[in-house]
């Protein structure tokens, strides 16, 4: 499957419908390990990509991706804010040459590690895009799959980001960024992405 404008539409109005439901629980995820903020940020984000997308009439993939990386940027504030768009804004880079889901995500992946400096095993959202990206290369993905990389973020010790402060003390708490990667990305099959 090659993502299209329908598909990345129908995408970001599920994943602002999932961080509607969910926003409570990625700020009380955020509250031990952080400062109890990523659900208001990443609800005031995707506030912001549905106002600009919805005043776009008749985008092509570029503009759109593009469209959600400068709101994300400018709306989300916060860590997460500046690497979910430079996620979308290497997407909106490299559109041109492929839209498979793959190698998108692949160079989205790569600008996060580059922006964040962060690596596998950090305990970040790293920790949800980098498994995505190696499953993808192999097979499909499934909800079962991602919710499995979010889930293993418990276990990790944080090395980049407000959780890092803690040390060994952020073990046992999941990563608020990789549970909204894991609503990313499951929102990504619902589309109808895979
Ligand atoms: P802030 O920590 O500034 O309040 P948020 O709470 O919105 O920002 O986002 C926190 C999330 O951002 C973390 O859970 C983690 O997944 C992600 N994050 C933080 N720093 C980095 C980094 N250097 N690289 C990748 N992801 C990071
Ligand atoms: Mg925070
Ligand atoms: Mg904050």
């Amino acid at each position: 499957m090659m993502i299209t404008v329908e598909i990345v539409d129908k995408w970001m109005e599920l994943f602002y419908l999932k961080v509607s439901e969910q926003k409570a629980y990625l700020s009380e995820l955020d509250t031990p390990i952080g400062d109890g903020d990523h659900g208001n940020n990443m609800m005031r984000g995707m506030q912001g990509v549905k106002d600009s997308l919805d005043k776009l009439t008749k985008p092509d993939l570029k503009t759109t991706f593009k469209t959600i990386a400068m709101a994300l940027i400018s709306k989300v504030g916060g860590a997460a804010g500046p690497l979910y768009g430079t996620a979308f804004l290497e997407m909106a880079k490299k559109c041109d040459e492929t839209q498979a889901p793959v190698e998108l995500f692949s160079y989205a992946l790569e600008g996060i590690k580059k922006r964040g400096g962060a690596t596998v095993g950090d305990k970040t959202m790293i920790d949800v895009w980098a498994p995505v990206v190696d499953i993808l290369e192999k097979s499909s993905l499934s909800v079962e799959q991602i919710r499995e990389a979010a889930n293993g973020t418990k276990d990790l010790v944080a090395k980049k980001g407000r959780a890092s402060y803690l040390g060994e003390r952020s073990v046992g708490h999941l990563d608020p960024g990789a549970v909204s990667s894991q609503y990313l990305f499951e929102s990504f099959i619902e589309a109808g992405g895979i």
